[in-house]
């Protein structure tokens, strides 16, 4: 029998921004919680996320989320302690026809309160001197959106939970059942005794959940960005942050003015789940070569630095958080493909109702 080293009423894999999120509105309900991480807090996607939030999400099945999302990050969290939004804009670029077929979705979005602008091609271009849109695209821009520092926030969480939430630096390998219940997790530091077990381990959820029958595929694909320094004239001082849905890039202002940050959606799937600083030479080619078409003054601008990572893609829809029948007291929240950032405080608040729920 291995020793136990951890009991709690919920036991988290994964200290990324989704399994905490969940940790933090657990312990405010006075659950106790013990999170498992190998590489500790954000040493997964969250921490080289670029932090991009907005409420529009072309994305339907996450929509609410990404609103709810906003709205969080805007309060600075639940207890007003998280970091300050940058609220530099956001615009997110696609083809008119599809703008025309979200009409629902925009009109709803406003009519819950949040400041939203269609913008045509040339509206755009006015505005944003420096960005270059042909006249079949348009714009849905939100003032209030931008971007935070995703490792901040993730540090943030760990304090808002308080003593509720113990951190365990191990490597789940297996959930542990009895009678179809869950009983907890092992670990390759002993055993963790919970009445409910959240996977949140990004692709690394896969192998935990086939422990107990629960298919979950899921493979990791390559997000990286690279730092451009297009030089200290180029007309970016103003410059929101961009999702541009027609290329699969997106675009933020570094920390540092004249720097962008800005990548591109990868089709790299199976990459191995590591996190490296820099990009390679034909990820800057080809993030450079696609951003040129928007931002001319990307053409030429030296990448400076940059961050090679990877999240986990579902095989089949999207994003989900899923209470399994059986084993009961499983929850399982994967599958966030490059984008879970923003959705992270509405889908920590939607699990940690779930695991409520399967506690009883
Ligand atoms: C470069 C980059 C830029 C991005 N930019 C944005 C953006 O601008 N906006 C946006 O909304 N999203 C963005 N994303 C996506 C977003 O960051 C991710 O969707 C989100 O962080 C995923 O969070 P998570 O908690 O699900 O996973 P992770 O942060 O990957 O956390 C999972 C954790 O589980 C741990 N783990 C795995 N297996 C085990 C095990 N067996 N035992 C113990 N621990 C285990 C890992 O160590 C890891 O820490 C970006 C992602 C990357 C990589």
């Amino acid at each position: 029998m291995t020793q136990s080293v951890a009991r709690a009423d919920v036991a988290v894999v994964g200290g990324g921004i989704i399994g905490l999120a969940t940790a933090e509105r657990l312990t405010a309900q006075r659950l106790s919680v013990v999170l498992v991480d190998d590489s500790g807090i954000a040493g997964g996607a969250t921490g080289s996320s670029g932090g991009l939030i907005r409420a529009f999400d072309p994305d339907q099945d996450h929509a609410s989320w990404a609103a709810q999302g906003l709205e969080l990050y805007l309060r600075r969290g639940w207890r007003g302690t998280w970091p300050q939004v940058h609220e530099h804009g956001s615009l997110t670029l696609l083809r008119t026809a599809d703008l025309t077929r979200r009409s629902a979705q925009t009109s709803a979005l406003r009519a819950a309160g949040h400041d939203l602008a269609l913008l045509s091609a040339d509206e755009i271009r006015t505005r944003f001197p420096g960005l270059d849109v042909p006249d079949d695209l348009a714009g849905v821009y939100e003032p209030r959106g931008g971007w935070v520092p995703a490792r901040q926030v993730a540090h943030a969480l760990l304090c808002d939970a308080g003593p509720g939430l113990r951190v365990l630096r191990a490597r789940a390998t297996a959930v542990r059942t009895a009678d179809s219940r869950v009983t907890g997790l092992a670990t390759d530091a002993g055993s963790v005794q919970a009445r409910a077990v959240l996977l949140a381990a990004g692709a690394g959820s896969s192998p935990l959940a086939a422990s107990v029958g629960v298919p979950l595929p899921l493979r990791t694909r390559s997000v990286a960005y690279g730092l451009f320094d297009p030089g200290i004239s180029a007309p970016n001082a103003a410059l929101p942050t961009i999702v541009d849905v027609t290329t699969g890039a997106w675009v933020r202002r570094w920390d540092t003015h004249p720097t962008l940050l800005a990548g591109v959606r990868s089709s790299a799937t199976d990459v191995p789940e590591t996190v490296r600083t820099g990009i390679s030479a034909p990820e800057e080619e080809r993030i450079r070569g696609v951003l040129r078409r928007r931002l001319p003054c990307l053409a030429d601008a030296p990448a400076v630095g940059g961050r090679t990572a990877y999240d986990a893609q579902a095989l089949a829809g999207g994003g989900a958080v899923t209470a399994w029948p059986e084993p009961r007291g499983l929850v399982t929240a994967t599958g966030w493909n490059g984008g879970g950032f923003k959705l992270a405080p509405a889908v920590g608040a939607h699990t940690a109702a779930r695991l409520q729920e399967v506690l009883t």
